[in-house]
């Protein structure tokens, strides 16, 4: 899953353009500044606040929460539906660790669901067989920012009464049917971890859409204290109330993060400036290839998080990034399948996602972030279109 090894291993090329940069906007150095000389360089300080309201005021009006990491919050909402031993969460295998290692954390067992071929998200269709009386939730992951069929996923969520928790990792200010991703289920985990659009090294946020968690979410992020409270004055001393943990990040961090947030237009543009020149560079290159460039449908509007496509073989993948990195170019692949993995063949050793066993297998993503030189995205497009695949 690292996004920084050579396929072949000893390349020796220097590298000229690499996979990912981190997000830069032009207020992170002066509002980091401004942080660092502020006394207040804790959680929840003047930064997390504003980061909170600008993301609520984006996503309607949810409770949000920064947090340290989107692991973190994705643990937090483990916790906040009471997970155990015993209960069944539905997650698909084409993701990251984090997605479940949040409620394996709590006892619980995975039950991996396979992937649609044209979005790469969870394939809807085959929710139904997988639920029994012991589902408590669903965890639509929004791959690439695209969204998962939230319609037919909700549907038969509510009909079962299984809570719908979303890993928006990827899908900040994405949307499905003109709604913002993040604000389909009870909740949602945004990351901000240095490869994500908008990032601060390390950190997160909880989206909660049903109010019902809110309070306890907050005592939990706290050490389990109701702090919080304390702060508005609602109680003259603050005290243990709940289990807890520490998941505040510095206010520092939020001041970075602020300040690309606030510049989120410019993040956006110059993101699909990148995302639709590659689509348009390889067109003709795809066709020719039997190639499959990554699939937006009607109804999403995609935040530009990644650009990947799918080869017609692993032999072919393979090459692709060989040839590449013998360029300068780190392109790289894109996780193995949780349900193959050792941990997931311990916990969970009865999985079939044969979608997702074969398209990991030729799925490539190429160099793309906010701050890419439009020179760097034309020698990319020039570099794949030179590669030929082999019939
Ligand atoms: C990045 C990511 C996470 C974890 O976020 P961190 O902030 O790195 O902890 C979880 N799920 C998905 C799908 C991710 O891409």
């Amino acid at each position: 899953m690292s996004a920084s090894k050579d396929a072949g291993g000893t390349v020796s090329v220097p590298l000229r353009i690499p996979f990912n940069r981190p997000t830069h906007t032009r207020l992170v150095d002066h509002y980091v500044a401004q942080s660092l000389h502020s006394g207040h360089i804790s959680g929840d300080g003047d930064f997390t606040r504003r980061c909170q309201e600008l993301l609520s005021g984006l996503l309607s009006d949810a409770t949000i929460l920064l947090t340290t990491s989107g692991t973190h919050a994705l643990e937090l909402m483990a916790l906040l539906l009471d997970i155990g031993p015993g209960d069944e969460v539905i997650v698909p295998s084409f993701t990251f660790s984090s997605t479940v290692n949040a409620f394996a954390l709590r006892g619980a067992t995975p039950v991996f669901i396979d992937i649609r071929r044209d979005t790469l998200n969870l394939d809807e269709s085959q929710l139904e067989a997988l639920i029994t009386p012991s589902t408590r939730a669903i965890v639509p992951v929004h791959y690439a920012g695209v969204a998962c069929e939230m319609g037919p996923i909700l549907d038969i969520a509510n009909n079962h009464d299984i809570a719908v928790v979303e890993d928006n990792a990827h899908g900040l200010f994405g949307a499905y049917r003109g709604q913002a991703l993040g604000t389909f289920g009870v909740m949602a985990a945004q990351s901000f971890h240095e490869t994500k659009n908008f990032s601060c090294g390390e950190g997160g946020a909880i989206v909660i859409n049903d109010p019902r968690y809110v309070d306890r979410a907050e005592i939990i992020r706290e050490k389990g204290t109701n702090r919080r409270n304390f702060f508005r004055g609602l109680v003259d001393k603050y005290t243990w109330v709940d289990i807890g943990s520490s998941y505040l990040p510095s206010d520092l961090l939020a001041a970075m993060l602020l300040a690309q947030l606030e510049d989120r237009e410019w993040v956006w543009e110059h993101r699909s400036t990148v995302w639709n020149r590659y689509a348009e560079g390889l067109a003709d290159w795809s066709r020719l290839n039997n190639v499959a460039l990554p699939f937006v449908p009607e109804h999403c509007q995609t935040p530009y998080h990644l650009f990947h496509m799918v080869m017609p073989s692993a032999q072919s993948r393979d090459a692709l990034i060989a040839h590449l990195r013998a360029e300068g170019i780190l392109a790289v692949f894109h996780y193995q399948p949780l349900h193959l993995s050792p941990y997931g063949q311990r916990i969970q050793p009865v999985s079939s996602c044969p979608v997702t066993e074969e398209i990991s297998e030729r799925l490539i993503r190429l160099p793309f972030y906010t701050n890419m030189d439009p020179v760097d995205t034309e020698a990319v497009i020039e570099s794949v279109c030179a590669f030929a695949v082999e019939p």
